[in-house]
């Protein structure tokens, strides 16, 4: 048998948020642990795949990206079909963006099933001379809205990714 085959837990993790704010970014770190300057946008990628071993267990994360779709500010209801939790992502430096975050909680609501999991970065966390979110709005956020926690986050500077998807994963394996 494939040793890559087996695992104890598979979670679907979709990642939304407003445009450009590094969600593809932050999917292609934490498949890779590398970081790439994007350009294009995301077409034709639907899920990465990557194994976390958490307290003992393995656990295989698939983690969607929307594909650029997220531009238009909805996304196709099967993109929420099954997920287990939902990263949104903002942009600290861009106000907008985060003033997004209730349209997106809401979208999942509406098309995901009851009581998803979400979590909520604020990425970019290396133009910290930009930012125009405090972090403590952001936590009041996620408070107002039930949210399991928010991180900030850099793809650029490798800062606390893998930390969300070991938080995700531990939460996930507390709740199945
Ligand atoms: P998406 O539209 O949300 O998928 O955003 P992308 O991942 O395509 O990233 C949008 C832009 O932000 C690209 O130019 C990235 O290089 C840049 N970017 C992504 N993450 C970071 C980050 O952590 N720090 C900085 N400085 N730029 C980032
Ligand atoms: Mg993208």
């Amino acid at each position: 048998r494939a040793p890559d085959e087996t695992f104890d837990y598979l979670f679907k993790i979709i990642l939304i948020g407003d445009s450009n704010v590094g969600k593809t970014c932050v999917v292609q770190h934490f498949k890779s642990g590398i970081y790439t300057d994007t350009q294009q946008n995301t077409i034709g990628v639907d899920f990465m795949v990557r194994s976390l071993e958490v307290d003992g267990k393995k656990v295989k994360m698939q983690v969607w990206d929307t594909a650029g779709q997220e531009r238009f500010r909805t996304i196709t209801q099967s993109y929420y079909r099954s997920a287990n939790a939902a990263i949104i992502a903002y942009d600290l430096t861009r106000r907008s963006t985060f003033e997004s975050v209730p349209h997106w909680i809401h979208e999942i609501e509406k098309y995901g099933a009851a009581n998803l999991v979400i979590m909520l970065i604020g990425n970019k966390a290396d133009l910290w001379d930009k930012r125009h979110v405090l972090f403590e709005d952001a936590c009041t956020l996620a408070e107002k809205y039930g949210l399991l926690a928010v991180l900030e986050t850099s793809a650029k500077e490798s800062k606390n990714i893998d930390e969300v998807f070991m938080l995700m994963a531990r939460e996930l394996i507390a709740r199945n």
